[in-house]
């Protein structure tokens, strides 16, 4: 297995607050190349495919994935053959200007870049056996890393430690992190997830990984989809970088922390509260949404 660095708690001094305590987990700093969460999804995954004898990695995601940056970085790392099944075909042609895909190709990944159309297809059998046909057997990642092996490893993120704090934070895409913090919080713990996209479904699909029922998602915080930014969200993320010496990205963390501030501010935590909010990583992101919004007349991030 990869070795890691501890996480540690990090205190973001608050100014002009004396109600709560925020703390921020540095799980964007386990590890060089493989940071946050991605990597702990990826863990008992990697172990069963060794287990199963499986040399390949095949997985999914799109142009910007942290997933896929994570798969190839840590396939190569453990001496998996890795392979990315990418949305959309115009990509063919620009993985050199694409700092993901140029990352995941220089870590040995190939790529199989797809229809929107095939995509939406992309579990079904038809679709993974001509996947088999063309690359031979794989151990097969779903799309964002969820699935049960991913949320035991999130159950290691939180130690014996953490059980002091009131509230834990974490962004949510597919639901796998948030599953392993409450599924290794205290009872007396609330678990907040920010989603960082639109969409009823997460609820559900927390539901079939999550053991308790001490958490709540706050959909407040989205900025109108997946990877959807705005100014006020780039001069936020710029500000506590500035602030705080910590970078966010804008698809995950940053938007995570606008909406922590946000509640701070409303009083919404109660009285003495101690947050603690997990910085699950995704900073390999920023490159590639800096050169999105180059065009676009919004701030850049710093
Ligand atoms: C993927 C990702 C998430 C969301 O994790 P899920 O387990 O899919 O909910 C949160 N933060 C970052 C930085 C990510 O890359």
């Amino acid at each position: 297995m990869l070795e890691l660095k501890k996480s540690i708690n990090q205190s973001i001094v608050l100014p002009n607050n004396d109600r709560v305590e925020l703390f921020l987990k540095r799980e964007d700093e386990i590890h060089s190349f493989v940071s946050g969460n991605k990597y702990r999804k990826l863990k008992y995954n990697l172990l069963e495919a060794q287990k199963l004898g499986l040399k390949t990695l095949l997985t999914f995601g799109g142009a910007f994935s942290n997933h896929i940056a994570a798969v190839a970085s840590a396939g190569r790392l453990m001496g998996f053959d890795t392979i990315g099944v990418i949305r959309g075909e115009e990509l063919l042609d620009k993985v050199s200007s694409n700092a993901t895909l140029s990352f995941a190709k220089e870590n040995g990944m190939r790529f199989k870049f797809v229809s929107r159309e095939d995509y939406k297809n992309k579990t079904s059998n038809i679709f993974l056996q001509k996947l088999k046909n063309e690359f031979g057997d794989f151990y097969m990642i779903p799309e964002g890393g969820t699935n049960t092996l991913a949320v035991k490893g999130c159950e290691e993120i939180l130690s014996a430690y953490d059980g002091a704090f009131d509230y834990i934070c974490c962004a949510v895409g597919t639901g796998g992190t948030i599953s392993g913090l409450i599924n290794s919080s205290k009872p007396n713990q609330q678990i907040l997830g920010f989603p960082a996209l639109k969409g009823d479904f997460l609820k559900q699909d927390i539901s079939r990984f999550a053991l308790k029922t001490n958490w709540e998602l706050i959909s407040d915080y989205h900025f109108g989809g997946y990877a959807k930014i705005n100014t006020e969200l780039i001069a936020f993320i710029n500000h506590f970088k500035a602030s705080h010496h910590v970078p966010l990205d804008p698809v995950y963390t940053g938007k995570m922390m606008f909406g922590i501030f946000d509640l701070i501010n409303k009083n919404y935590f109660k009285k003495g509260a101690k947050i603690l909010a997990i910085h699950t990583g995704g900073l390999q992101g920023i490159l590639g949404m800096n050169a999105r919004i180059k065009n676009k007349n919004i701030p850049i991030i710093d």
